[in-house]
């Protein structure tokens, strides 16, 4: 099978001021395979977060192309990334990036207000959603009556109302107790018996054992490349 994404001498620059630049990423050459897990890993600053946000299309390289199912979407219209992301990709945010304002279920419901399902429809498929991550207990809970794990389920619960091909993680596991990770991890475990494909950063030595694949990143540049 062919990989679902490439990337192709993927550069980043970021210019912090104008004067001065960090190059995040250079030349990243690598490929994610279709239905499989790959883990990125590496050192803190190492340009994981980066080359994860060039994949979701979040953001454009400097030079080098993503292809995803071998489009080019590195340089395609903002249209067809919006398009990409919402249709694609289900992405698990670092910092979760839940609505305080809102409950549990209202957050996985929320991306769906953009579709033409009714209310209760939204609420039903976010209640459901919330089941299979094991909050069904939790749902009417705002994010700060909620610990961090249970913020992380959350998150990947509202990563998956599209019902994406492609999920992808920064950190899932990090800041959660041992319990908490077992139970990610059989989810993840579970959506790539699925058919999805995962894209994880994690430094966890029991997501990079259960990878099929991983890429290691120092510096910006993929080990032994
Ligand atoms: P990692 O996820 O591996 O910790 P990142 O991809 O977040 O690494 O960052 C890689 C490098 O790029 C770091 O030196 C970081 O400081 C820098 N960087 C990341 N995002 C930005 C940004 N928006 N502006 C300027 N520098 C950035
Ligand atoms: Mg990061």
């Amino acid at each position: 099978m062919k990989p679902i994404i490439q990337t192709d001498k993927l550069t980043k620059v970021y210019n912090i001021d104008g004067q001065h630049s960090v190059q995040a990423l250079k030349d990243v050459t690598c490929q994610i395979p279709r239905e499989k897990l790959t883990v990125i890993t590496g050192p803190s600053g190492s340009g994981k977060s980066t080359l994860i946000s060039l994949m979701a299309a979040l953001d454009r390289p400097t030079t080098g192309r993503v292809y995803v199912d071998g489009k080019d979407i590195s340089f395609s219209s903002d249209l067809f990334q919006a398009r990409y992301r919402k249709k694609r990709i289900g992405i698990i945010f670092q910092e979760y990036n839940l609505l305080e304002e809102l409950t549990a279920v209202e957050n996985v419901a929320m991306p769906l207000v953009v579709t033409n399902m009714k209310r209760a429809e939204r609420f039903d498929l976010a209640a459901s959603l919330l089941e299979k991550v094991g909050l069904t207990d939790r749902i009417d809970h705002l994010p700060r009556q909620l610990s961090g794990g249970e913020r992380q389920r959350v998150a990947v619960a509202r990563s998956l109302v599209f019902d994406p091909q492609i999920i992808i993680g920064d950190e899932p596991l990090s800041n959660i107790d041992d319990d908490t990770q077992e139970n990610l991890l059989s989810l993840f475990k579970r959506l790539r018996m699925n058919g999805k494909t995962l894209v994880i950063v994690s430094h966890d030595h029991k997501f990079i054992q259960l990878a099929d694949h991983v890429i290691r990143l120092t510096k910006g540049i993929i080990d032994g490349s």
